[in-house]
């Protein structure tokens, strides 16, 4: 598509797919970023000689994609106190200076796009058409927070010092997405991506500092959870923003309850965590719709996201030919190594994951519950791997937590229940996604009204939000608001005073 087919919006180009030449060079992308040894570490001298481990390759764990070097605990309290002494300069910067760093930075990712894919690919398991999404998806929030903060934060003033913990599902947009709001906004950050993916996120904080961003107003600190920890307890912190399990929200906000800011102000957290969702599909749906978006919300990325469905509700009328249809749409996915365009699922991020995925698999069909599974092809055998599943329930009641993979739960339900359906749903206590498939406006609206989300989606897939049109966030076990990508976002990441809200 021309850049600018839809002036009034600034998403990113995409490429395309059935571009022979383009195939061609990402095949190139691929076998180039194997012969580089990519690297992460913390951008402080305290930790330069600190312990260097290898990143590999989900779908192959003999690929060794690079090696990152960890942040030990006191290097991360030394980024800390550096990051406090760069605040004040940083915040007074007009922020018109501040939004052209992040744009600079846009620019040169969206230059950079290609050689980045195969890193994308092969460190976090990603499908080339993810890969391309995920760069998407950063260049747009780098774009959409500079926009906003042109247009609102004239004169706002940032917090202080901000840690950002970003996920492995995510591993360059959500992290550039929490790095970059804090940025704009005149904050410091301290940015520990997730332990699994540090390589592109090394990658995004070179380009954020060619951008124009000083060193120390934005320091990477590669590490595991007590590296977190470290960098959630230290006293020069001002603001936590985090995208991870509900579990891990929890401690981090038990953590901020003991302290406050160094003025004795509470601390910001914004926390987006899991979903348990659903999607209603009644009657009068079309069956082919249907199958092609439960198959894309429940098994892109293996499940790997936050708002991939969980829950598929079929009306008993149409129960049984969906069902039919879907073991069929099932049975034709292709799982392995993603570097090939024909596989549609590939790994999940590690052993532990899989297992503990497996493990719920297992419960289930030790309960005497129907389960439907794709064949693993004997290619999958170096890497982590789990079959695209379905399980059959009759009750929400009967899933106790949030399975992060490829597993899709069907439930039957008669039309008149679909008040308490809407209640099970609700009473999970996750606020997240949610889907209706339906052509009867008084069902769409009957439910839209019942569903207690973030973002509800009709007639369509229930993943992939837009930045900047799809604000994307949940309540409850969800997360804490406000949305990524969503004009309320920025808000939250300074002192309030001389901010302008959005109309
Ligand atoms: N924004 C992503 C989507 O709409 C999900 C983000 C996540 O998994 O954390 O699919």
């Amino acid at each position: 598509l021309p850049r600018n087919l839809y002036p009034e919006r600034e998403n990113s180009r995409g490429l395309d797919l059935t571009d022979e030449n383009l195939l061609e060079r990402l095949s190139k992308t691929l076998q180039e970023s194997a012969t580089r040894d990519w690297r992460a570490a913390p951008t402080f001298a305290e930790d330069a000689g600190s312990e260097t481990e290898a990143v590999v390759n989900p779908a192959d764990h003999r690929d060794e994609v690079g090696h990152v070097t960890w942040a030990t605990e006191d290097g991360a309290r030394a980024a800390a106190k550096r990051a406090q002494a760069a605040y004040p300069d940083w915040s007074i910067r007009p922020v018109g200076e501040r939004a052209e760093c992040l744009e600079r930075a846009a620019d040169l990712l969206d230059e950079q796009m290609e050689p980045l894919l195969g890193l994308i690919m092969r460190e976090a398991g990603k499908s080339a058409a993810n890969a391309i999404a995920e760069v998407r998806e950063a260049v747009d929030f780098l774009r959409y927070y500079a926009k906003e903060a042109r247009q609102n934060m004239e004169g706002a003033i940032g917090v202080g010092p901000m840690i950002a913990i970003s996920p492995w599902n995510f591993p360059l947009a959500i992290f550039v997405g929490e790095v970059s709001a804090a940025l704009v906004a005149g904050n410091t950050v301290l940015a520990k991506p997730a332990e699994e993916t540090p390589l592109i996120a090394a990658q995004a904080v070179d380009i954020l500092h060619e951008a124009g961003v000083p060193r120390d107003v934005l320091q990477l600190v590669p590490g595991a959870g007590p590296i977190g920890a470290a960098l959630v307890g230290a006293p020069e912190n001002c603001g936590v923003i985090f995208t991870g399990s509900t579990e891990v929200a929890k401690l981090i906000q038990r953590q901020l309850a003991k302290r406050t800011q160094p003025d004795g102000a509470p601390i910001p957290f914004i926390a987006e965590t899991g979903g348990q969702n659903a999607m209603v599909v009644d009657s009068s749906a079309l069956p082919e719709q249907v199958v092609r978006d439960v198959i894309a919300s429940a098994f892109d990325s293996a499940g790997q996201r936050c708002s991939a469905l969980r829950i598929l509700c079929l009306q008993e009328e149409v129960a049984d030919e969906m069902l039919e249809m879907l073991r069929g749409a099932l049975a034709e996915l292709r799982v392995g190594a993603t570097d090939r365009l024909s596989v549609d699922v590939g790994p999940v991020i590690t052993a532990e994951a899989r297992d503990n995925i497996l493990s719920h698999i297992e419960a289930m069909r030790e309960k005497g519950h129907r389960v439907e599974q794709v064949d693993l092809a004997g290619e999958t055998e170096h890497g982590t791997f789990v079959p695209p599943t379905m399980i059959e329930i009759d009750d929400i009641d009967q899933l106790e937590r949030e399975v992060f993979g490829p597993v899709l739960h069907v439930m039957r339900y008669e039309r008149r229940d679909l008040p308490e359906v809407m209640r099970q749903i609700a009473a999970t206590g996750y606020g997240l996604t949610f889907g209706v498939h339906s052509r009867i406006d008084e069902t769409v609206n009957a439910v839209v009204a019942r569903a207690e989300v973030g973002n509800i989606y009709v007639n369509r897939n229930v993943i992939g939000a837009i930045v900047g049109v799809q604000p994307f966030g949940g309540s409850g076990l969800s997360g804490t608001g406000p949305k990524a990508g969503g004009p309320l976002y920025l808000g939250r990441l300074n002192k309030g005073a001389g901010y302008h809200a959005p109309e």
